[in-house]
């Protein structure tokens, strides 16, 4: 029996999700999901956004997908999603962007980083700890050089070693296990790389970078497809698996029924190949792209249709 959780989360999450959900739950009603509610509007009735037993039933679903968490400006409120990547070892974060021409899978590690957690407050300042270990470095360059070789195409590892002490760590490492695994590869400055990701997506295949880094370089290359609303995203350890859109909970738009939800079933595509249902995560895209193709899109893409109304197309489309 397969198990999959599904946490909408907040605003679009709320939108988005169901419709993604009803399109992977239709194809494999012998799934048996189960809900769980975590996020802001759960903090705010109970204090707790997320709960110990919440990780437990994650860590017994086979695959989760999630929608997104509005994250308040409150200082005691801790992002869910950090929480959730950081108990189940979700230290590999991909992040695939294809269209037209360039097929680039962004590996962002997910562990740590600036996003270690380890920060305070004093007086006239604030400090983050940026934390690049040797063991965390090698395994999300394993991770990034083992879909190099899957794809057979070239490592670009995202640094800024020219500046910053951990990724003279982190560029060293990723190169040593790239040279030693034999995989064509360069180490590139991220901040050209931005650019030149966006002028030459057809020169790049996986790309590793840090966490900070990749996060932030996967929304740029949103503009490559579209925008946020396109890209879908994993969250993967050695034991548990997440799937989730790149974008957050969008609140300005949330409660319109208008949000793109492209990314969100993107992501259960990415579930389900996960789950070793490859033929299915290509029919899906297959039918996202005849339905764009027919003009059928959000606003977001220039159209007019609803999330809804998208969700639908898409179903029909697979014949579900
Ligand atoms: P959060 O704090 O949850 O990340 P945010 O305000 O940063 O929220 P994002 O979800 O990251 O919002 O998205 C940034 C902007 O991109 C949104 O304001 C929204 O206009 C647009 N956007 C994001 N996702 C979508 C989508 N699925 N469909 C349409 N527009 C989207
Ligand atoms: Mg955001």
């Amino acid at each position: 029996m397969t198990r999959v959780a599904v946490l909408s989360g907040d605003g679009i999450g709320q939108e988005v999700i169901p419709v993604a959900w009803d399109i992977i739950g239709s194809l494999h009603p012998e799934f048996d999901s189960f809900e769980v509610e975590v996020g802001y509007a759960r903090w705010k009735k109970s204090g707790v956004a997320c709960t110990d037993d919440d990780i437990t039933a994650l860590k017994e679903a086979d695959a989760i997908l999630f929608g997104a968490i509005t994250t308040p400006p409150d200082p005691c409120y801790r992002s869910v999603i950090l929480g959730i990547r950081q108990r189940l070892d979700l230290y590999a974060n991909l992040r695939p962007v294809k269209g037209n021409g360039f097929d680039i899978m962004i590996v962002r590690e997910n562990s740590e980083g600036l996003y270690s957690g380890i920060e305070w407050q004093e007086k006239d300042r604030a400090c983050t700890v940026r934390v690049v270990s040797v063991e965390g470095s090698r395994r999300i360059a394993r991770a990034a050089i083992r879909l190099a070789e899957e794809r057979g195409c070239h490592l670009t590892i995202g640094n800024k070693a020219n500046v910053i002490k951990s990724d003279v760590l982190f560029r060293d490492i990723c190169c040593h296990e790239a040279a030693e695994a034999g995989v064509s590869f360069e180490a590139c400055y991220i901040d050209s790389l931005a650019l030149d990701l966006l002028l030459h997506p057809a020169s790049y295949g996986v790309i590793v970078t840090t966490n900070i880094f990749g996060d932030i370089l996967s929304d740029v290359a949103g503009y490559l497809v579209g925008g946020l609303g396109m890209l879908p995203s994993a969250n993967i350890g050695d034991r548990y698996a997440l799937f989730e859109p790149v974008h957050g909970s969008a609140p300005d738009i949330a409660g319109q029924g208008i949000a793109n939800p492209v990314a969100a079933i993107r992501s259960g595509a990415m579930l389900l190949e996960y789950l070793g249902h490859k033929d299915d995560a290509i029919r899906i895209e297959a039918a996202i792209q005849t339905v764009i193709k027919r003009g059928i899109k959000t606003p977001d893409l220039g159209g007019m249709a609803t999330t809804q109304s998208f969700g639908e197309a898409v179903k029909a489309e697979l014949g579900i």
